[in-house]
């Protein structure tokens, strides 16, 4: 539908922004729901975060995502944040209520359970293996560990940067049960190998370096495991290549992506968005890349 006086505005900043996916999926959404919305995606310098929500404040928009580089800098533009902004420091979703207040909400985690979910899968009572500790390893982390796993073993490359996140899961999360490896070596194998559910969260894999050894050499998978990786592009990864080579069942990255906006989307509208119509926006967004 065409704009007029009556179409609000949403939308998401970060920097660069171009690549973003999200327009492509939001719009599609919108469209199929009937809200006479727009979404943007907003190139927005580090130094004007603080300018972009206030602009998002003073126009009225529905809300924003946020992208790297600014989602831990929002935070201190916003007048309330959940419990997940308050553990990780980072938001990727703000909701403009009625009254014109700003709350943060991180999405990423719970869009990689419902992901989990949408396969058939939970983490509830499951030994949990994540692989990697950079931005999205925090968020899954802790996740996992909020959503009732019964272990969560961290390995990185960087074995400090590990440390610092099963810090932060054992600060925020009532689980014990947080171990940390290195990426090479027995112990990672054994963390990976016992693992029920095993995530990749690191960008190993990701195109245009897709054809790399997996982050983690296959012989470690096995049959009746998850093995999920949140990379996108490729859909299928190295990794996940690997996983059904070994038996394992394979949750890709678009599932995580299209479920973190799905949540937004959510947070924003009060409707329940389509999925399904996301996910084919999305995947068109993807191939039409290359
Ligand atoms: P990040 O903060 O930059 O962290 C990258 C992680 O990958 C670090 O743990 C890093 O280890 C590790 N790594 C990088 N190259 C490596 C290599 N050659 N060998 C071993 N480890 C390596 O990135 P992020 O934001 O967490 O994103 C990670 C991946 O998840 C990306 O592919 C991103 O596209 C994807 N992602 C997907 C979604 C989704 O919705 N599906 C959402 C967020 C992110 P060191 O600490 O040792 O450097």
């Amino acid at each position: 539908m065409m704009p007029d006086t009556q179409t609000r505005l949403v939308g998401v900043i970060g920097w660069p922004i171009e690549h973003s996916l999200s327009p492509a999926m939001q719009n599609a959404a919108l469209r199929e729901m009937g809200l006479n919305w727009t979404y943007l995606a907003f190139a927005v310098e580090p130094e004007r975060v603080g300018d972009a929500v206030a602009g998002a404040r003073g126009l009225g928009l529905v809300g924003l995502n946020v992208t790297i580089p600014h989602k831990a800098a929002v935070i201190e533009h916003l007048d309330e944040i959940d419990e997940s902004v308050e553990a990780l420091g980072v938001a990727n979703t703000i909701v403009r209520t009625p009254e014109g207040r700003l709350l943060g909400h991180n999405t990423d985690g719970a869009g990689f359970l419902r992901s989990l979910a949408e396969h058939g899968h939970s983490v509830g009572g499951r030994a949990v293996a994540v692989i990697g500790a950079g931005g999205s390893a925090r968020s899954i982390a802790w996740a996992c560990a909020r959503d009732g796993a019964s272990s969560v073993a961290i390995i990185n490359r960087t074995v400090e940067k590990a440390e610092e996140v099963a810090d932060l899961v054992r600060a925020t999360t009532p689980l014990a049960a947080v171990s940390v490896a290195p990426l090479e070596g027995r112990e990672a194998q054994e963390a990976v190998s016992g693992a029920d559910v095993v995530i990749d969260c690191t960008s190993v894999g990701m195109y245009p370096k897709h054809e790399v050894a997996p982050v983690v050499p296959g012989e470690w998978l096995r049959e009746g495991q998850v093995v999920a990786d949140l990379t996108y592009n490729p859909i299928e990864t190295v990794l996940l290549q690997a996983a059904r080579r070994a038996g394992a069942q394979s949750v890709d990255g678009a599932g995580m992506l299209v479920h973190q906006g799905a949540i937004s989307l959510q947070y924003w509208s009060g409707q329940e968005p389509p999925v399904e119509t996301m996910r084919a926006a999305l995947l068109g967004a993807l191939g039409a890349r290359k």
